[in-house]
């Protein structure tokens, strides 16, 4: 079998179509991973990487005094399979593979996905031999070609993505965990650091710091208007910026008509048509279509693996001699843009237009297959006609402008205004989306005279510099080698997920900034940029085989050291500089009940809630979701009743959860459970909440006096305010341990929410554990849960329940657990057993027991049974184990049936008995036979 190992299902899909020229392809799923086959051959699609390197084990806690961050940048690192289904199937195949084609991406991170599955297969198949495909589009030509022509795996140029690799676990683990223990930041919380993050925070953070130092000075400006054939027409001063306002005045004042035409001249310009998309470009252009760079190349990607773009991660903007252009014309010519290609195939540049960058491995990014919107979707149909029309722009003519230059004088003050007209559309026809604007000018004539309509003097300040945009940070971060083509809109991405920076322009937020102040200020080879330059010099030594990666990553390990020597040094500072800095964050205003000021408070575990400063003075608070639905933070947003920020929940991986106002939140979230309180009516609610009490909690926890005074309320309605509060918390703590309760019990299951089984039970009429307890399978099952389960559910809510109970009544934990063990533990079961037999049963002293069952049974007002002494109780098992035939297994369970003496099973009702007891009715009435014979033999004795 020919094995074709793709870097995604989706290519793997489009291989095989491809290449089976029409015969059929079947599809095979394995352990949910597919495979698709024609003839001798299978196409197999991996998910990018399918193992990653981790620290070899021992390196996971945080805390340990043996493995300290700094000894992370010497752990030895191991390969773990991270989509272990699609390991053992490409193992499985290879087994039975006799050629392996390795047809990944085709650059670094392709080589090094590639490298990972030869080393896969290596592993199960000493001989099979293995080459490797390369092609910059998933289409029929490009295919055809790269698996006739096909070649070894390049083993270079893998080794330098395995270098970055490392290097980039071992900079960002052992920096992440310094700076995250120094600040004394744990789980949702901790403070990333990267090879190429920080250096890219870097360069925002100090623009920032420019934006902040930079002074604006004034400047004047001064124009005219004038009008010529019933067209206004204003004209700047040729000083252009004046810097002293008596100049822009005297100028302004000195202009006097007529406007007199001094010179007119007319030029030509030629506008170039631009070059083919490199990757930087390609998010620029996309950028301007409000895409995200993150979103563009997702786009872009998505677009290659269905062969209608080329391979988007490229550095190229040439196109080399191999590339057919023409066939690329007649291909798209059978898309929504016909009509286009065809006026570009006529009026064709001699050669295309190129850019400044050459390499050799892909193209600049290119059609490669006609789609319509329909096919495509919006956003993707959006990129595909943005990729199509910069290829059609490429190989179309240069645009041509006449421009018009016009200067005038007006009492000795000098004055122009610019024209431009398109002469020659030319790629501007085809390209909409870099705008070609007109402005055109009537004809002047040197010498003529015009009227002032208008003198007018501007007032101005000069501008801080601007913010970078995520596309323009991009094309900084290519400028000075940070990151790479592939990565560094994922940077980017990390940095606002990491709530580094926010917006777009992007800004730092407070963390980003005093961290990257902190690590300036102690090791700055982590911020500055140099150290990943010389990486990526390093890197392309490796590809050319110049330097081995062992010899990389070595000198990396030492750049590291040194900065550790630094950081180490200084980390008690470190950790207060940031911990100080950061603590203003979490604030959120004033405090509605005191006006100190309330901020978000983090506790170890999961708790978060937001408190007062002038805690304990202050005890207002509201509670938060735990921290595992989300990190709660501060956003910018400001609620215009409360004047507090907004708050947000982040979790990594999931949408963010906007609580909003944390007290408007806090007022929707309690108003139910306050309207449960009978005297609760409209004006004590608006009573309550204007003197900044929100849930029933806190009134349940006041005093009635204190209550009185605060609301103003007559003593009586006070009190029963505290007593009915109380009530109401009391029924929503059930509640909510009710919740917890099937939440803890209940396996997680795909497709099944516990809010729809927790709302079902509810219209059944059952929200607390009492009403659990008491349940019957049936409901249980009608609310969606299977019949085992139910049965296990009731048990273990049985058992909470009555132990709830049981404590409640006065039963000590100890006996409580001897109880249970003994199967005995519904309140009920006290008042019917003996005690003697209870005693027996749990083997606590028949004392004990008697106290115990004379709690439940007053507490049930059900009468206590009759208390039997040790004594009577030995005695009463001896005479039931003198009957032949009724040993201690039977003895148990006669007992357990409250038959504790010969006498109770003489006078027990032997049908009753049997169906209480299992025991058959005929073996009980040969019991009482034998009893009532040898109560006659004592009898005739005596
Ligand atoms: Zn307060
Ligand atoms: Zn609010």
């Amino acid at each position: 079998m020919h094995l074709i190992v793709a870097e995604k299902n989706i290519s793997a899909r489009r291989i095989a179509q491809i290449l089976s020229e029409g015969k059929k392809v079947t599809e095979h799923k394995d352990g949910g991973v597919s495979t698709y086959s024609f003839g001798d051959t299978t196409t197999v699609g991996l998910r990018g990487h399918v193992v990653e390197i981790d620290f070899e084990p021992g390196y996971k806690n945080w805390r340990s005094e043996q493995y300290t961050p700094r000894s992370l940048i010497n752990a030895k690192t191991i390969k773990i399979p991270t989509e272990k289904k699609i390991v053992s199937l490409l193992q499985k195949l290879a087994r039975q593979a006799d050629r392996v084609t390795i047809a990944t991406d085709f650059d670094t991170e392709g080589e090094l996905i590639g490298k990972e599955a030869y080393e896969l297969v290596r592993a199960v198949n000493k001989n099979v031999g293995i080459d490797r495909a390369r092609f910059s589009a998933i289409t029929p030509g490009e295919l055809k070609h790269a698996f006739s022509h096909t070649t070894e795996l390049d083993f270079a140029l893998a080794a330098a993505g395995e270098a970055r690799q490392s290097i980039d676990l071992m900079w960002g683990a052992s920096l992440t965990r310094f700076i995250s223990l120094a600040a004394r930041r744990g789980g949702q919380n901790i403070l990333s650091v990267g090879r190429v993050q920080s250096p890219t925070l870097g360069m925002i953070v100090d623009r920032e710091k420019e934006i902040e130092a930079f002074v604006p000075e004034k400047y004047w400006q001064v124009s005219c208007t004038t009008e010529k054939s019933a067209e206004t027409i204003e004209a700047r001063h040729t000083r252009g910026r004046f810097h002293e306002k008596a100049a822009a005045v005297a100028a302004r004042d000195r202009t006097k008509a007529p406007l007199v035409v001094t010179d007119v001249r007319t030029g030509t310009k030629q506008d170039r048509a631009p070059s083919p998309f490199d990757t930087t470009a390609y998010i620029v252009a996309a950028s301007r279509l409000g895409l995200s760079a993150a979103n563009a190349m997702r786009i872009a990607e998505d677009l290659y693996m269905n062969g209608f773009i080329s391979y988007p991660r490229t550095d190229n903007t040439v196109y080399p001699d191999s590339l057919d252009l023409d066939a690329i014309l007649k291909t798209i010519r059978n898309s929504s843009f016909q009509q286009d290609v065809e006026w570009v195939m006529t009026h064709r540049r001699a050669v295309p237009t190129r850019g400044k960058k050459s390499s050799t491995d892909h193209p600049p990014i290119h059609p490669t297959g006609g789609a319509t919107r329909e096919a495509l979707g919006e956003d993707g149909f959006r990129i595909y006609e943005l990729v199509l029309r910069r290829f059609l722009a490429t190989l179309s003519p240069d645009a041509q402008w006449k421009t018009l230059k016009i200067l005038f004088s007006a009492g000795g003050e000098e004055y122009t205004t610019t024209g431009g007209q398109l002469l020659e559309t030319g790629w501007h026809r085809v390209y909409p989306f870099s705008e070609a604007k007109e402005v055109v000018l009537p004809a002047f004539e040197t010498g003529e005279h015009l009227p002032v309509k208008k003198v007018t003097l501007d007032e101005k300040e000069t501008q801080p510099p601007a913010r970078y945009t995520q596309s323009k940070l991009i094309q900084r971060m290519e400028e000075l080698g940070l990151g790479t083509k592939s990565t560094r809109h994922e940077v980017i991405a990390k940095l606002v997920s990491r709530k580094y920076v926010e917006g777009n322009p992007l800004r730092p937020t407070l963390v980003g900034r005093v961290v990257t102040e902190s690590l300036e200020q102690h090791a700055d080879t982590i911020t500055r940029p140099g150290m990943t330059q010389t990486l990526e010099a390093h890197m392309q030594q490796i590809k050319e085989s110049k330097r081995t990666r062992e010899d990389v990553v070595r000198e990396s390990r030492e750049m590291l050291h040194h900065a550790f020597d630094q950081l180490e040094a200084n980390e008690q500072v470190i950790g207060e500089d940031i911990r100080g800095k950061t603590a203003e964050e979490m604030n959120l205003g004033k405090c509605p009940a005191c006006g100190g000021t309330l901020a978000i408070k983090h506790l170890r575990g999961n708790t978060q809630f937001i408190g007062c400063s002038r805690y304990p003075d202050c005890s207002f608070n509201i509670g938060l979701p735990g921290a595992q639905w989300g990190f709660a933070v501060r956003t910018d947003e400001v609620c215009e009743q409360h004047h507090l920020n907004y708050v947000r929940l982040v979790r990594k991986g999931a949408r963010p959860w906007d609580i909003g106002c944390p007290l408007c939140h806090h007022i929707k979230s309690n108003l139910e459970s306050l309207a449960e309180i009978p005297s609760m009516d409209e004006s004590l609610a608006k009573n309550i909440q204007s003197h900044h009490i929100y849930s029933v909690a806190e009134l349940a926890h006041s005093t009635p006096e204190v209550l009185a005074k605060r609301l103003e309320l007559d003593s009586g309605r006070a009190s029963l305010l505290v007593h009915e509060a109380g009530r109401v918390l009391e029924r929503l703590r059930k509640r909510s341990e009710c919740r917890k309760f099937m939440r803890d019990n209940l396996i997680p299951r795909k497709g099944r929410s516990y809010s729809k089984i927790l709302s079902a039970l509810k219209e059944s009429g059952i929200s607390e554990l009492s009403g659990l307890a008491r349940v019957d399978i049936a409901t249980l099952m009608r609310a969606g849960i299977g019949e085992n389960e139910a049965e296990q559910l009731l048990t273990r809510a049985k058992t909470i329940y009555h132990g709830q109970v049981l404590r409640e009544i006065g039963i000590p934990a100890v006996s409580l657990k001897k109880y249970l063990a003994a199967g005995i533990i519904d309140p009920e079961a006290f008042c019917v057993h003996s005690p003697g037999a209870l005693s027996d049963l749990t083997g606590m002293s028949v004392s004990t027991v008697q106290r115990h069952v004379e709690l439940v049974c007053r507490h049930l007002s059900k009468p206590v049974p009759k208390k039997i002494s040790k004594t009577q109780m030995e005695r009463g098992k001896k005479e039931l184990l003198a009957i032949k035939g009724l040993g201690e297994p039977v003895l148990e369970i006669l007992l357990r049936a409250d038959i504790t003496d010969a006498d109770t099973l003489l006078s027990a009702d032997a049908a009753k008995l049997a169906a209480r007891s299992g025991i058959p009715e005929q073996k009980i009435l040969d019991y009482q036979k034998r009893v009532r014979k040898r109560k006659e033999t004592a009898v005739i004795q005596l």
